[in-house]
């Protein structure tokens, strides 16, 4: 159940099982978060940018604000390690474009430069050349000849030419991996039956075959190593006299001149740590970049997932794998975060009473658990965005990545509640309630309770819904099959619908009203009817498990309810709406689907949970399906987002003592990314 994507961002990073969810940021002026606050920020190509708000830093004490300062200068400085990381020619593409941007003094309305703007900006976004999502190389849309002609025509002495090369020099190197559809096409390749380290554009790999890496780690094994290292996570390979050898990201290795600001803003972080223990992870960390050892990581990593108390928290370093076709290296990222007190009270409730839940859970006594506990999830606020969760971020993370840690020491799961927030806002007057909701009572409620209500049914999947019901003695999930992450996500999200429904919620507090869960209840069923048919390309079928899961609920309430019209796909001018007629229902078929799911683990009945899947959950009404697509296109929405981050500035008095961190919004996308460019570009072009 770890690492899903979300949100479509490429960053698997995270996790927790529910995709595209979760947001509970209060707003208030005195973070200077009103109504005022601009969401959007820029518009190009398939990428929309929008800009988070940072809910209660104002109200953290100085010390966590210095703390969550100089983090977030750490986090920003590694930012061109993983332009490197993802093509050696990135940082050169990157800065050359930059110069001509800031320095081409000629004609700037023309078509072929709007498309040389848009270009910069999509590779912005994809911290290098292939798209973030895709991994397909971005071809320009403006000539070679064109992007010659701007080159030359800039002061060649404002130009970030490398060593005293020429315009002509970079050129040579430059134009075939800007251009050339055929050189370099994917970042990572996958393709069986070739070489996929010499296929791929990364640069983990150099001068050396799939044979050779694969030899050259599984040499390094260990056997019956309890506790491996993660072998090969921080370094690039390459032969030196005809050897294979690995280059290791660390102080006086390569990225040497990154990682030494790293550390130098984490030294400082550490004289304001929380506690001790925060402090010596920080220490960890530092010492891990110092000398690049493997081992060293791990007692950071033990060390960071035992502090549970610190209201602030960060990640900074070579963290996942994702990028590298060999899943050894590790892309470098960063974020800081703060603990939301009121979103993390809200899970709280909810675990504390999970054996109500479980009790009154309409599922057949024997499946019950007799005990159950409860898990209770952190709630976070992103502080800042840098390396791979930047521009484009996850909205949870679920770390440490090695087994063995997670195993003897646990793991760390949150969610991030500010980007969700920014998400739903964005989202806002977009067309697509208009376009797909029934009538204004669905949109009304929606707007009303939409975004807890969704929350909470994150929550209530999260906490309680996997880890409720037992299995018969004798029984594995594994009977289950390739069946068995829908179904299990099937269950989870019953649960949640069931009683969302309850009564026992607005007891709790948790909800205001006996009204609100039928804005999820109508949400998730036009979700997963219809518009989630929108990630899926004409004439395929549903492979994912979460839409999978979503599909199989959706369409069995509206089959199971035809009789009493408690569901329905009502038509009107040609388009198709999901209409619901009886909540009250609707809520007793997902108890009784429940209940089903429920037994179908329990038993481990595979023939019956394939049923109900291939059923219900995979095949595509391919004239609801076109239909669906058609109406999405009109509202022209980018499917990819990214953020900008907000400036944070140290404030001090005459004797250089700091007296506050102030935090600021207005920054747009080109300036953030040009000031980043000035501000935290260190290394050399090619490493
Ligand atoms: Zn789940």
């Amino acid at each position: 159940m770890k690492r899903i994507l979300f949100m479509l961002t490429s960053l698997f990073l995270l996790a927790a099982c529910n995709e595209g969810k979760k947001a509970d940021t209060r707003t208030t002026g005195d973070d200077g978060i009103d109504s005022t606050f601009e969401y959007k920020v820029d518009r190009f190509a398939d990428i929309e940018i929008l800009r988070y708000p940072v809910p209660g830093f104002n109200s953290l004490t100085l010390q966590q604000k210095e703390l969550i300062y100089y983090l977030s200068q750490a986090a920003l400085e590694g930012r061109d390690i993983l332009w490197d990381q993802n093509n050696r020619y990135n940082l050169t593409i990157r800065r050359v474009c930059e110069g001509v941007y800031e320095n081409y003094m000629g004609d700037k309305s023309s078509e072929e430069w709007g498309n040389f703007e848009t270009y910069l900006k999509q590779i912005w976004m994809a911290n290098g050349i292939h798209h973030h999502y895709s991994e397909d190389k971005i071809m320009p849309q403006f000539s070679q000849d064109f992007f010659v002609k701007l080159v030359k025509s800039v002061d060649p002495g404002r130009m970030p030419f490398r060593d005293g090369m020429a315009a002509d020099e970079t050129l040579n190197e430059i134009l075939p991996v800007m251009f050339d559809p055929a050189v370099m096409p994917k970042r990572m390749s996958q393709t069986p039956g070739t070489d996929i380290v010499a296929t791929s554009a990364v640069n983990f790999y150099e001068g050396v075959t799939q044979k050779e890496v694969e030899d050259f780690y599984n040499a390094m094994k260990v056997p019956n190593d309890n506790t491996p290292v993660s072998y090969g996570l921080n370094s690039k390979v390459t032969k030196v006299d005809g050897v294979v050898t690995e280059q290791v990201w660390k102080l006086g290795g390569m990225y040497d001149k990154a990682i030494e600001r790293i550390i130098g803003w984490l030294e400082k972080a550490a004289t304001v740590a929380e506690n001790d223990h925060q402090k010596q992870t920080i220490l960890s960390l530092i010492a891990y970049y110092k000398t690049g050892d493997l081992k060293t990581f791990d007692d950071y990593s033990v060390q960071w997932v035992t502090d549970t108390t610190s209201r602030v928290d960060f990640i900074n370093g070579f963290i996942e794998t994702y990028s590298d076709p060999l899943g050894l290296k590790a892309t470098w990222e960063s974020m800081v975060n703060f603990k939301s007190i009121e979103a993390s009270e809200r899970t709280r409730i909810i675990s504390e009473n999970a054996q109500w839940f479980e009790d009154n859970s309409p599922i057949d006594n024997r499946f019950k658990k007799e005990e159950v506990k409860g898990v209770s999830a952190k709630v976070i606020t992103a502080a800042i965005l840098g390396g791979d969760t930047y521009p484009s971020t996850p909205i949870g993370i679920n770390l440490p990545n090695a087994d063995w840690i997670r195993r003897d020491h646990g793991s760390k799961s949150v969610t991030i509640d500010n980007i969700t927030f920014a998400y739903d806002k964005a989202a806002e007057g977009n067309g697509f309630k208009e376009e797909f909701m029934w009538s204004d009572d669905e949109r009304g409620l929606t707007t009303k309770y939409g975004t807890l209500t969704d929350n909470l049914h994150t929550d209530l999947h999260e906490c309680l819904g996997h880890g409720s019901g037992r299995l018969l003695p004798g029984v594995s999930t594994d009977v289950l099959q390739a069946y068995a992450s829908p179904l299990e996500e099937t269950r989870a999200d019953l649960f949640a619908l069931y009683y969302l429904a309850d009564p026992k919620l607005v007891e709790l507090g948790l909800l205001p009203d006996n009204e609100a869960y039928k804005a999820e209840y109508y949400s998730y069923i036009m979700n997963g009817a219809m518009t989630q048919l929108t990630r899926i390309q004409p004439g395929k079928q549903i492979e994912q498990a979460h839409m999978r899961n979503r599909a199989t609920i959706s369409n069995w309430v509206i089959e199971q309810g035809k009789a009493d019209k408690v569901v329905e796909l009502k038509e009107r001018d040609g388009k198709t709406y999901v209409v619901v007629n009886d909540y009250d229902k609707l809520r007793a078929l997902f108890g009784q689907l429940l209940a089903e799911l429920q037994r179908i683990k329990s038993e481990g009945d595979f023939e019956a949970g394939k049923n109900l899947v291939e059923t219900y959950g995979v095949k595509v009404n391919p004239v609801l399906h076109k239909e669906v697509l058609s109406r999405y296109e009109a509202l022209n929405l980018a499917p990819y987002k990214g953020f900008v981050n907000p400036v944070y500035k140290l404030v001090t008095d005459e004797n250089g003592k700091v007296t506050d961190v102030t935090i600021s919004y207005e920054e747009n996308y080109v300036d953030q990314q040009l000031r980043y460019a000035r501000q935290y570009s260190v290394l050399p072009l090619k490493n």
